[in-house]
């Protein structure tokens, strides 16, 4: 039996989040912002969408915002805070390298009076008071319901299942993808009607990793598997190189996440069955209307905002306020959706293939 990647499914499993809020803020203010970004390489996003749309979103409210990126280097993170703190930011809006360096800047800018959003990864054990994000949860949900959606259609028995996780050891959303990934799949383990063959994790996110960490996977499952659970765009695209090696690619399912110019390219030459699309344009300007109010003083709810109470795991006290999106599954069938909402364009994601 010959499996293809590409899933065409009729009804791709939906989001069960609420819907973002409906516009960007209109109001002007002036503030020093200061943006820090986490790294260039363990996915396009930061470079495609969040840099841009950050920028964008802030500085349509008046402010001219300092964003930059640590480059995976948090000495570098460190000192791009300080500086902003040093510079006069009123907020500063973060995507950690990883919690614990993450909740280092917190407590400086903490010191300094300085507000500090989580932005898209949450600092656990830090005192953040605000955190924008996708429901991460229901992400590795919905990668592992398409997965299982796709094997299903094409009626494969009892598939076997490589699970790839990103930075389980640094990242809190890895860790959420995780557990919503094995919120779907360990019932079908119990009903005997899947196997995990192997599981195992890209440490940091350093996608230079993952081809050897596939490759070992791979070896230990016996050149065995009918689905990879790639946790985003950048693992997927090694593991479809691997594949390839082994005359394999395309006939794999492979799950992916947020939706780069890449992965999309893989789901339409057949090499990848999914990525979870986030409107990272939701998430940037909800994080640039919440820093406009902090900065005015005002009520994030006055803003159109509405903020749920977030239970840190690791401090009970950490009092954080959260606003968690909404994402959709992209397989073939619904591609020119990322393109109508704007996100890519015809020529970005047609270019080469
Ligand atoms: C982000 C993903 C991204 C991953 C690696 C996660 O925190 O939510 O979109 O693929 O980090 O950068």
């Amino acid at each position: 039996q010959k499996i293809t990647a590409a899933c065409k499914l009729d009804s791709p499993p939906k989001s069960g989040a609420s819907p973002a809020p409906t516009a960007a803020s209109t109001e002007k203010v002036s503030g020093k912002v200061g943006v820090i970004l986490p790294d260039t390489t363990s996915s396009t996003r930061y470079t495609t969408y969040d840099q841009p749309l950050l920028q964008k979103a802030l500085s349509a409210a008046g402010i001219t915002p300092d964003i930059q990126n640590a480059q995976g280097d948090k000495n570098k993170f460190a000192s791009i805070a300080q500086s902003q703190i040093g510079g006069g930011a009123k907020v500063l809006i973060i995507d950690s390298i990883d919690a614990a360096s993450g909740a280092g800047v917190e407590k400086q800018a903490d010191s300094a009076g300085v507000k500090v959003i989580d932005y898209d990864r949450i600092n656990l054990g830090g005192t953040a008071g605000y955190y924008v994000s996708f429901d991460n949860e229901d992400v590795g949900k919905l990668q592992a319901q398409t997965l299982v959606d796709c094997l299903d259609k094409q009626n494969v028995k009892k598939p076997t299942i490589i699970m790839m996780d990103g930075g389980t050891d640094v990242d809190n959303n890895a860790v959420l993808f995780k557990k919503g990934a094995h919120e779907v799949l360990d019932p079908l383990v119990k009903a005997g009607k899947l196997k995990i063959e192997q599981e195992a994790v890209v440490k940091g996110w350093k996608v230079e990793n993952a081809a050897p960490t596939f490759t070992q996977a791979l070896t230990a499952s016996g050149g065995k598997v009918d689905g990879v659970l790639a946790a985003n765009d950048d693992i997927a695209n090694a593991v479809i190189g691997v594949l390839k090696n082994q005359g394999l690619d395309g006939h794999v399912v492979v799950t992916g996440q947020d939706s780069g110019v890449e992965g999309i390219q893989n789901i339409i030459t057949g090499k990848q069955s999914m990525t979870i699309f986030k409107n990272v344009k939701d998430e940037a300007n909800a994080a640039a209307t919440l820093a406009i109010a902090l900065i005015g003083g005002k009520d994030p709810s006055s803003a159109g905002l509405t903020l749920t109470k977030f239970d840190d795991p690791q401090d009970a006290s950490h009092n954080v306020q959260a606003l968690l999106l909404p994402s959709q599954v992209i397989t073939q069938a619904n591609v020119q959706d990322v393109i109508d909402s704007g996100a890519l364009t015809k020529d970005e994601v047609c270019k080469g293939i």
